[in-house]
């Protein structure tokens, strides 16, 4: 059995909602893919469980990461 993370393997859409106006938010795709070179960040390892997702709401334009379980296959 292998676990998977369901928004990058495309098997269901991101459920994340806005904390500011409740909107959908939409998935931007991994953090690792947006390293910041400027500051520290947090080492970003491949977590057993969760992979860590951007998620940005249009209707606000803010962005938010947020942690998404892995799924068993
Ligand atoms: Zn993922
Ligand atoms: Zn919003």
């Amino acid at each position: 059995m292998a676990k998977i993370c369901p928004l990058c393997n495309k098997i269901k859409d991101t459920d994340a909602k806005c904390k500011d106006c409740g909107s959908l938010m939409i998935n931007m795709g991994r953090v690792q893919d947006y390293s910041d070179p400027y500051g520290p960040q947090d080492p970003i390892n491949d977590a057993d469980n969760y992979c860590i997702h951007l998620f940005k709401c249009e209707n606000c334009g803010i962005t938010e990461s947020s942690k998404v379980y892995k799924i068993n296959i």
